[in-house]
């Protein structure tokens, strides 16, 4: 099943996401504010340490709240946003590196994850330019740390906390490759039932829904399609119009409903008797044209008699006792520089003759 979104619901997926994001982004805040925590604990840096990574991760829940509701997000685009959010995030983690060069390597490692995510939402050009300003501010801040900045590495627990540090970094950051990987899946999905949609239309736009044969639109673009290709490479085209005999007749008689029948029961007994590229199309109520390439006007003759034999030989009486069926067709072989209007024409002319000399017969014009 594939869905059709409105623009105010395409909207309001996109405000969820973004506010899904941004949950992401405080959690894992939270989860700093408890390694820092834990730092503290363990010796590495005063109580100021983790108290301010509390106020910061504050300020990019509240930042990040107030950039996703504010009036200028309708208008701004997400990678403009997301720029925003990387700066906020970046200059949060150069003030923890100039405030506690001793946890140098817990800063720097965060840019990973907050590259990887802003990354989803950006484009090229501005993802360069960003780098480039990182790269900028981080060599300024690690110029100005000088000889400060240091790995933990103290005592058994410092070390433990440092490697709890990089691995909850490292699945931060490989989250949004998995992230990514389960859309490419949803699309690939998408595109299979989107491909699968498309065919389905077109079958349905081409085709008549009773009979199962071409519309009329298709079998007149069929034949005009013909006789262009006869241009570049002549071969003999003709084409058959079928008209069912005193159809009115057995409506009258039998019911519309098993007109209907039979109009449907012809359709299954064509399809059976068609060469690989013979076409047939329901021209109009109970006329139906048939396109037979290659195929001269002997030849034609002879399928069309096959077919209407068929027709006239079927077990109707299956259908409705005293039910009889016979089909009346015009034959044409296109004339070099005819028009399909005037092929059409002509075959229209064999089919009324067909009528007037008696019906259940084929006539070449
Ligand atoms: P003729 O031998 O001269 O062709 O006689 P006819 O009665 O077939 O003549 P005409 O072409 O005037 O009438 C066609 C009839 O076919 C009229 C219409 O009710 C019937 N018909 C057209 N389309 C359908 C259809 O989809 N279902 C049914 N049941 N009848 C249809
Ligand atoms: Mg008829
Ligand atoms: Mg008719």
């Amino acid at each position: 099943m594939t869905y059709v979104f409105t623009p105010e619901q395409k909207a309001a997926k996109r405000h969820r996401e973004r506010l899904w994001t941004h949950w992401i982004i405080c959690a894992s805040y939270a989860i700093d504010v408890f390694l820092i925590g834990l730092f503290f604990l363990v010796g590495t840096v005063p109580w100021t340490a983790p108290a301010l990574w509390l106020i910061m991760t504050l300020v990019a829940a509240s930042s990040g709240y107030m950039l996703i509701h504010s009036p200028l997000k309708k208008h701004t685009e997400n990678y403009v946003l997301t720029l925003w959010q990387l700066g906020i995030n970046v200059g949060i983690q150069l003030i923890g590196l100039a405030a506690f060069p001793q946890l140098a390597f817990f800063f720097l490692i965060s840019l990973f994850t907050i590259f990887c995510w802003a990354a989803l939402n950006m484009r090229w050009q501005s993802f360069l330019v960003s780098w480039l300003l990182v790269c900028i501010a981080v060599g300024l801040v690690l110029t100005w740390v000088g000889n400060r900045i240091s790995l933990p590495h103290g005592s058994t627990a410092e070390v433990t906390v440092v490697w709890l540090c990089i691995m909850l970094t490292l699945i931060r950051s490989s989250y949004a490759s998995l992230f990514i990987s389960q859309i490419r899946t949803k699309l690939l999905e998408r595109s299979k039932l989107l491909a699968q949609s498309v065919d389905r239309i077109a079958i349905l736009a081409s085709t008549d829904e009773m009979t199962g044969t071409l519309n009329r639109r298709s079998i007149w673009a069929l034949l005009e399609e013909q006789i262009k290709a006869l241009e570049e490479t002549p071969y003999s085209l003709s084409i058959t119009l079928v008209d069912f005999d005193h159809f009115k007749l057995v409506n009258d008689k039998f019911g519309h409903m098993v007109g209907d029948t039979v109009l449907r029961t012809f359709g299954a007994i064509i399809r059976e008797t068609l060469r690989a590229n013979d076409r047939l199309g329901r021209y109009g109520g109970e006329e139906f044209l048939l396109v037979l390439p290659r195929t001269s006007a002997d030849q034609a003759f002879d399928i069309m008699e096959r077919l209407r034999l068929r027709v006239e030989n079927f077990d109707w009486q299956s259908i409705k006792p005293g039910l009889k069926v016979t089909v009346s067709a015009g034959i044409a072989t296109y004339q070099k520089g005819e028009t399909a209007t005037e092929l059409l024409k002509r075959v229209d002319q064999a089919l009324y003759k067909a009528k007037e000399t008696g019906r259940n017969r084929s006539v070449i014009t």
